[in-house]
């Protein structure tokens, strides 16, 4: 059994989807945990379901895009619990369209959330990593930063790039024992895929060897691996969880 007993967690864009269960799974391994979220209320809601089951948890609003915020996260952690074992890149945005249509802004804010945000994150938690000498860092890519997507020109770019900054982060870190991986869902069941049409999900669905769509649990059970000490000779990789989706 993973056991998180001690540590802490911070959780980018967990108040709600994919976070808000990668929260609750690494608690429910023994980790204290802190709630991040430009959506106050849904960060709020995650924190008092965690409270109820007995878990220390701060909840830290703010956006991953903006350092100050970044650092007042880290920093608040410190304050609170006194260490910072775990981070999990996970706030994201979609914003597609045809690239022919695709605006400045919508390029600028994708990359923005879902890769700067990562890397200001990154920096910001590895400082107290390092003096620990210890860190895990867990970013959720997606299957279209592996394989590109029509439509997601800057979604899929965003997610590639997180990949690449998978490896950097590794690579950079090694030595002073924080390993960095990514993870890459396919069609997973939030909030992000319930506004596609039925044609694009029967698309995605028809192509999954699983034959069902992922949800929540499905990465948040590959992410609480990764975050734990018996992932310590796992590091750089990107590990697709999609149903067989891209073999
Ligand atoms: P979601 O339900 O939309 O959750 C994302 C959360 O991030 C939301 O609570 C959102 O708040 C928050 N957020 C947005 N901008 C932020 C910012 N600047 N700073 C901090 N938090 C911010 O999406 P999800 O489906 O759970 O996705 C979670 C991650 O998995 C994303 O990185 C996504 O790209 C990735 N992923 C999802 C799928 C899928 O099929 N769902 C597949 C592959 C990868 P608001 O609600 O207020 O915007």
């Amino acid at each position: 059994m993973l056991d998180l007993t001690g540590q802490v967690a911070v959780i980018t864009g967990s108040g709600g989807g994919i976070g808000a269960v990668i929260a609750r799974r690494l608690a429910c391994q023994g980790a204290q945990i802190v709630i991040n979220d430009v959506n106050a209320d849904g960060a709020e809601r995650v924190a008092a379901d965690l409270r109820e089951l007995g878990v220390q948890t701060l909840v830290s609003v703010g956006s991953v895009t903006r350092a100050d915020d970044v650092d007042a996260m880290v920093k608040s952690t410190m304050d609170t619990f006194g260490r910072l074992d775990i981070l999990v890149n996970n706030a994201g945005i979609t914003r597609d369209g045809p690239m022919i249509r695709m605006t400045e802004e919508q390029w600028d804010l994708v990359l923005d959330i879902n890769l700067k945000g990562a890397f200001l994150c990154t920096r910001a938690a590895v400082r107290p990593m390092m003096k620990a000498e210890y860190g895990r860092i867990v970013n959720i890519s997606s299957v279209v930063g592996v394989g590109g997507n029509k439509f997601q020109a800057n979604y899929s770019a965003s997610k590639g790039g997180l990949i690449a900054l998978t490896k950097s982060t590794a690579q950079e870190f090694a030595s002073r024992n924080i390993t960095c991986n990514a993870v890459a869902p396919g069609f997973i069941e939030t909030a992000m895929t319930h506004v596609l049409s039925e044609e694009v999900r029967a698309g995605w669905l028809s192509r999954i060897p699983l034959a069902r769509p992922g949800t929540a649990e499905d990465v948040a059970n590959v992410v609480a691996f990764l975050a734990s000490p018996e992932a310590g000779y796992v590091t750089g990789q990107c590990l697709n969880i999609d149903g067989g989706l891209i073999m």
